[in-house]
């Protein structure tokens, strides 16, 4: 197991260090109801009674957020000792929790195996968004991406999904009332963004399973129009999210010919330009209220030119959707620049006189490298020599 790592900034919060406890018994968190099912029957639920037993654990588990067999009190004493000795509630160990300048959360935690993943927490106006893994890394190498420069990558199972929502959960010290479930508007976590790290759409069965989750509206409940998976364009699963899952669909697009996005985003080799946008245009659930939203990362000389802007027009049209340009978040050892303001601005105005808003992502928690594309996981950076650390940490303490 891992050896702990010295806090690499002094605003890191040390929260807990144990190595995750791994157990024999089976973990609720992360099964569908009729997993869940199955599980309570094969540990001795009479079938007439499964139903009504997932109901009822489910409501403890994903609205109430109890995490002991001994406080589901509507469950006979005799019933909730043997789903203590068969059973428990786990989310992955939270091992940091660092916080912005600017009020952005960023929660360390680790999964099974010792592996560590990170999630971040934004808070806006008017909604309260979390960016959550899919994987620990990803398999794939976007030259713009800190996470796609990791080595180690394990897809995360539905569990260590859903319980990233549980555990920021804790922290906003969110478990509604019982009956009393807020209105999304009025949640401080409103809304998931399926953007930290990894390719969710590689891991496509475990997702699914978590937003499911997320979606009932016997727990978590979050609107589907709350969820946005973003995927670097894995065309065969495109589909399928739309069908199984239903969420909104946020693509990285990136880059406006083949030439440039195969640098880019190297998925673009297997699935061009061409293909991802016929992909698109067959997206199930497409409608003017349910756009697609293209994200286009802005680098300095390579893929913001005025020429490129009216590309990306000419090549959405028809496409219901909307333009994000996120402004590129450096980290130590980029190979780019952000593009400068007075681009980004020329570049957005194209495009909002072509008719699209095009709106330019905020980069937030900055400071505390949350930014899009700057996770990467701790224990990767360990490996790091102190030097490297200390000046990663110079250089974010060193930021206005
Ligand atoms: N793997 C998925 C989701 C995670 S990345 C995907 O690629 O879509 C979330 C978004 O951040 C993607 O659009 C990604 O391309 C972008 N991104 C990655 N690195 C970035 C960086 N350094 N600066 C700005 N955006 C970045
Ligand atoms: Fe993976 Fe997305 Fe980063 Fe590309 S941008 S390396 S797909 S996490």
């Amino acid at each position: 197991m891992n050896s702990p790592t010295a806090p690499v900034t002094q605003d890191v919060l040390t929260i807990a260090r144990d190595d995750a406890q791994e157990t024999d018994k089976v973990n609720l968190v992360g099964l569908t109801r009729a997993q869940m099912r199955d599980a309570l029957i094969e540990a001795g639920t009479p079938e007439r009674q499964a139903k009504m037993r997932v109901g009822q654990v489910w409501q403890w588990i994903y609205q109430k957020g109890v995490r002991d067999f001994g406080e589901m009190t509507n469950l006979a004493k005799d019933y909730r000792a043997m789903l203590g000795e068969t059973f428990e509630i786990r989310v992955p160990e939270v091992v940091t929790k660092q916080v912005s300048d600017d009020g952005t959360r960023k929660y360390l935690v680790r999964v099974a195996g010792g592996h560590e993943v990170e999630i971040v927490y934004i808070p806006e106006e008017d909604r309260g968004t979390l960016c959550v893994s899919s994987q620990v890394g990803c398999t794939l190498t976007c030259s713009f991406c800190h996470t796609g420069t990791q080595k180690l990558v394990r897809n995360l199972t539905a569990a260590e999904i859903v319980g990233q929502i549980m555990v920021a959960r804790d922290d906003l010290g969110e478990w509604p009332k019982p009956g009393r479930n807020p209105k999304d508007e009025t949640r401080l976590l409103s809304n998931i963004v399926l953007m930290g790290m990894g390719e969710p759409l590689y891991n496509f069965d475990a997702v699914r399973d978590a937003m499911k989750i997320a979606m009932d509206g016997e727990g978590i409940s979050l609107s589907r129009r709350r969820i946005t998976l973003s995927t670097s364009g894995v065309v065969p699963e495109i589909a399928r999210a739309g069908e199984e899952i239903g969420c909104m669909l946020a693509i990285s697009f990136h880059a406006t010919t083949d030439e440039v996005r195969d640098t880019l985003v190297p998925i673009n080799k297997k699935w061009n330009i061409e293909t991802l946008l016929s992909a698109l245009k067959d997206y199930p659930k497409l409608s003017n209220s349910e756009r697609i939203t293209f994200e286009y990362v802005m680098l300095d000389g390579v893929n913001d030119s005025d020429e490129d802007a009216r590309r990306l027009v000419r090549l959405i049209a028809g496409i219901p959707a909307k333009i994000n340009l996120i402004p590129f978040n450096e980290w130590p050892g980029a190979p780019y620049k952000r593009s400068s303001d007075a681009r980004i601005k020329a570049f957005a105005n194209i495009i909002y006189k072509a008719g699209y808003a095009s709106p330019v992502r905020t980069p937030r928690g900055e400071d505390i490298m949350a930014a899009c594309g700057q996770l990467k996981s701790a224990t990767e950076r360990a490996r790091k020599s102190r030097r490297e650390i200390e000046a990663e940490a110079g250089l974010s303490s060193g930021r206005s």
